[in-house]
Parts: structure tokens; C-alpha cells; sequence
């Protein structure tokens, strides 16, 4: 895809501010041509090799490519991308019905059925992913999103693809990235990574998809890795009481620590849990339910941690353009002076996430 050189507000409104990002925004956008409503993901790329902050354009455009390489009815699809001396634009599907979780926790009983029918629209995408050797390494309920809540069967979008990475035959590929709670021993210990490790992430969402309990989460990311090293899970009966034995059987084909012993996604879709044999486990399925009152509480919890991320990106944005005003910039233009800003302060720990060995 050739990245177009003009200025984007020549060809589409921008509007509200749909989301933030470790490297900028995502806005609502309005394509003047045709009235037609996307998002346009404004990232900032690095302007030379020595900056801190802003990302490199390398990165940008893997992302790029992935997104084009990945046309899925349950992935965020791709419709552009716009640069320019300090920022990157993907004009992207706007997805208008926020998040999977958020949606979830607005509601007053779900059975385990009606979490499958969207699980089954997660594995597929991701399936389809993994069958292009494509892994996302990042999935975890801020990126899994809902293209129209009001629908009566909403469909589920798979967005953020910054962290994904496509094999190359017999390639060996190694990183840290990751959100703490949702990654396998594979990355703590920086040993080869493959799409397995996708599956695992798939494996900690429906454990606090059921539960609302996060598998393997402490007071602090340091006890949350070893929880994970250690294989420490269990499913406490007084959380776990409303759960189906075969939900549990599911969870604990994929937290599995040998990657080549988890489930894929392929076997994923035909466990007996997500495609029944028999009535009795239709019936079962149906009977069994999301623990809501502790799922309602995670979901709160995990939105007061992502709003106090956000204030704490604001404060540090003013105080960047403090500091830029008082060494008097000449030219006034404080995007530029940001992305030379040396960033000393301490992040909380889910702003570190692109490289865990910083993120406790
Ligand atoms: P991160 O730092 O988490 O990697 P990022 O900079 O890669 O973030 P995204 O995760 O892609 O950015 O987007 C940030 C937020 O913007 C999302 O959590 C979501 O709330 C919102 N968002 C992203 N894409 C869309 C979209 N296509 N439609 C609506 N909202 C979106």
C-alpha cells in the first residue's frame, strides 16, 4: 500500500477521540467526499534514531503490512495510511461498539453459550491469523472490540496490531513484549515464541471471561510472572461454582506450559465445549453461566486502571509542553520538541507493556 503524502484533514473531519494509544490517538473520522465515518489511528514516529519517544516508522509499517495481509470479518480492516514528517494516519473500519468486556459487564445473566458465540468469532479470526503464521501477541479484552453492540448478533473485531509478527519459514522469533497477565512462560523466559503463544493469551480471556478472576494476576506484576513460571492456577469452587466442567477442561487444554501441547485454534473450534456431541452437553452450556457480580467487579477494576493510564498520559503530555515552553522553543511547534523530550519518569506498569523486562 503506497502511503499518501496529503495532509488528512483535507480529506476527512477529524472528530472525538475514540481511544489512546502508547503512541497517540484514535479519532473518529468523516471522509468529506462521502460522508462516510471511519478512524483514523494518528501514531508518531520517531524523527531520528537517538529519540525516545514516538515509534519508528519500520514498526508502522509492519503493522501496515499485517492489517493488509489480514482481511477477516472479525478483524479491524485497513483502508489507507497517511504520513507525514511526524506522524503516521491508518484510516481504519471504525468500530462503533466498544469493548467485548464493557459489554458484557452491561448485562444481568450470560450464559456460557451466549459467551461462546463470541469466543467462536475470536478463534476464527485468530485462526485465521495463525494459518497465515501471523501472530497477534497482544490479545487480552482491551483488544477485542464490537462492531455494532445493537445488533443481535454483534460481531467481534480484533484490533491493535503492533505487537503482531508473521513468521518466516524455519525462523526462530524471540521477544518480551506482552501484557503481563496475559502471557505464557514463553516470553518471561525469552525462549522462541510461535502462534501457541496467542493461545494461551486465549486461555487466561476465557478464565476471566467465565470467572472474573484473572488467573494468574498478584498485588504485583513481579508475583504475576511467577504465578506464571510456576503454573500457579487453580478454579476456586466459590468463584468457579455456575462454571461447566468441559469450560474448565477448554481453559486447561490452553494454559498449558508446552506450547506444542496447547490447544490450537482450529482444535479450539471443535472441543466439545464450543461444538457440542450431545444434548446433555448442550444442555449443560446453556445451564452454565458467567460468574457476573465478580465479572462486573474485574470490569470496573480493569477500567479505573485504564482511566488512571490515561490521566497519567495527559499530566505528562502538559508537562512536556511546559517544558518545551519554558527552553523556548523558537519555532513554537511542540510536536517535534515532545518527541525529543527524554522520558525519565516512572510509567505504571500496563504503559510498559512493549517491553516487559521494565514492566513491574
Ligand atoms: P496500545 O498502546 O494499547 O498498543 P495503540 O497505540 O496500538 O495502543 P490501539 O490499541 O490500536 O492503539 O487503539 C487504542 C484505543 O483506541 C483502543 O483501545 C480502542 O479503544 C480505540 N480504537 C482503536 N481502533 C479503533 C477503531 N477502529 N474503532 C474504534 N475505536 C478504536
Amino acid at each position: 500500500m503506497a502511503f499518501k503524502h496529503a495532509n488528512v484533514e483535507d480529506l476527512y473531519e477529524i472528530g472525538v477521540v475514540l481511544g489512546s494509544g502508547n503512541f497517540g490517538q484514535v479519532r473518529t473520522l468523516t471522509e468529506r467526499a462521502t460522508g462516510t465515518q471511519w478512524a483514523g489511528k494518528f501514531i508518531k514516529t520517531r524523527k531520528n534514531a537517538c529519540s525516545r519517544l514516538g515509534i519508528q516508522r519500520s514498526a508502522v509499517e509492519r503493522e501496515v503490512d499485517l492489517l493488509q495481509a489480514l482481511q477477516h470479518p472479525n478483524i479491524m480492516a485497513l483502508k489507507d495510511v497517511f504520513e507525514n514528517r511526524a506522524e503516521m494516519v491508518l484510516i481504519v473500519e471504525l468500530i462503533s461498539g466498544g469493548e467485548l468486556f464493557d459489554f458484557i459487564a452491561g448485562k444481568d445473566n450470560v450464559s456460557e453459550s451466549e459467551a461462546i458465540e463470541f469466543l467462536k468469532q475470536i478463534l476464527e479470526a485468530v485462526g485465521f491469523m495463525h494459518n497465515k503464521q501471523i501472530a497477534h501477541f497482544d490479545l487480552k479484552p482491551e483488544n477485542i472490540m464490537l462492531s455494532d453492540k445493537d445488533a443481535e448478533h454483534p460481531n467481534i473485531k480484533l484490533i491493535d496490531f503492533g505487537l503482531a509478527h508473521q513468521f518466516k519459514q524455519g525462523e526462530e522469533y524471540k521477544s518480551m513484549c506482552g501484557t503481563p497477565q496475559y502471557i505464557p512462560s514463553e516470553v518471561i523466559n525469552y525462549e522462541p515464541l510461535s502462534t501457541a503463544t496467542d493461545m494461551w493469551s486465549i486461555g487466561v480471556i476465557t478464565y476471566i471471561l467465565l470467572s472474573g478472576l484473572s488467573p494468574f494476576q498478584d498485588y504485583t506484576d513481579e508475583e504475576t510472572l511467577k504465578n506464571i513460571l510456576a503454573m500457579k492456577f487453580e478454579f476456586p469452587e466459590h468463584i468457579f461454582n455456575m462454571t461447566s466442567d468441559l469450560a474448565k477442561d477448554f481453559i486447561q487444554k490452553l494454559l498449558v506450559k508446552d506450547p506444542s501441547e496447547r490447544m490450537t485454534a482450529e482444535e479450539c473450534l471443535i472441543h466439545q465445549w464450543i461444538q457440542p456431541l450431545t444434548r446433555k452437553q448442550m444442555a449443560n452450556r446453556n445451564r452454565s453461566s458467567i460468574n457476573m457480580k465478580n465479572f462486573k467487579k474485574f470490569n470496573a477494576k480493569r477500567k479505573w486502571k485504564m482511566s488512571y493510564n490515561m490521566v497519567w498520559m495527559c499530566n505528562r503530555f502538559l508537562r512536556l509542553q511546559l517544558l518545551c515552553r519554558q527552553s523556548s522553543v523558537a519555532d513554537g511547534d511542540l510536536r517535534d520538541c515532545e518527541s525529543d523530550v527524554e522520558d525519565t519518569e516512572t510509567k505504571p506498569a500496563s504503559l510498559m507493556r512493549r517491553r516487559l523486562s521494565s514492566s513491574s
